[in-house]
């Protein structure tokens, strides 16, 4: 099985990955994710990438499908991924078909995550990530038990550097400019299902869950 979340920054990709990646035991592919990590260790890849992502511009394609086509020859990719953040251009999404054809294999589903621009603001802007292990919090939609403190490991929660609102504006607009064509590419594919993703938490998996449950049947 082979997935791909797309939707604003904001939408819910994150949230819903952890949980999907868990109950379908699917190797989990955040591109964003990568590049932070190799900014972190300041790799040749976080060098190039790092103003970019500071400014919430796209990093260019060409480096971006590179880092998927490297991962999804990975063998925990073989029995099934979920793409969190890739492709977010025409372009990623035309080489992302090229390579899984020579694969030997093709995108099952596209879920598509639909939510409010007055909610993404509130949404980013109140992220929390924990240091350690990644995880997601929201300082008041989904708080941690103990304040900045991650309930899966300990660790300590910290703020993304672009979820500042300048970023977070930037960001929501090259969305809509430049990955919001991949909604009508996907249908034309008959691949996209979209769910709302105002919802909470919980019935935003369910959801998501069934259109899976269907595919696997
Ligand atoms: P969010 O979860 O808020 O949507 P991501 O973690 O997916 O953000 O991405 C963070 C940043 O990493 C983006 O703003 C962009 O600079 C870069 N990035 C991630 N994925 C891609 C991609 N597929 N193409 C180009 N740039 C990307
Ligand atoms: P994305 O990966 O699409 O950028 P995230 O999963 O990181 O989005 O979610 C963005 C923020 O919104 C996080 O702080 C997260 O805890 C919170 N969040 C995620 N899903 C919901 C939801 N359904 N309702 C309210 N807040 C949510
Ligand atoms: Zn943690």
């Amino acid at each position: 099985m082979l997935i791909m979340l797309l939707g604003p920054p904001g939408a819910g990709k994150g949230t819903q990955a952890e949980f999907l990646v868990k109950n379908y035991n699917l190797a989990y592919i955040s591109t964003g994710e990568i590049l932070r990590s190799a900014v972190k260790k300041g790799t040749p890849l976080g060098l190039k990438a790092k103003q970019y992502m500071e400014e919430g511009q796209l990093v260019p394609d060409d480096v971006v499908v590179g880092i998927v086509k490297e991962r999804l020859a990975d063998p925990d990719c073989r029995q099934g991924a979920l793409l969190d953040g890739f492709p977010r251009t025409v372009a990623q999404a035309q080489s992302l078909d090229q390579v899984l054809n020579d694969l030997g294999c093709k995108l099952d589903a596209v879920i598509h995550m639909a939510v409010e621009e007055e909610e993404l603001i509130a949404r980013l802007t109140g992220r929390r990530v924990c240091r350690d292990c990644g995880a997601t919090y929201h300082i008041k939609f989904n708080p941690p038990k103990v304040r900045n403190v991650c309930d899966q490991c300990g660790g300590e929660l910290s703020q993304r550097e672009d979820d500042s609102l300048a970023t977070v504006t930037e960001r929501l607009a090259v969305y809509k400019k430049q990955t919001e064509p991949l909604i009508d590419y996907y249908r034309q594919q008959n691949l996209l299902h979209t769910i709302d993703g105002n919802q909470d938490i919980d019935a935003i998996a369910a959801q998501i869950s069934a259109v899976l449950d269907k595919l696997s049947q």
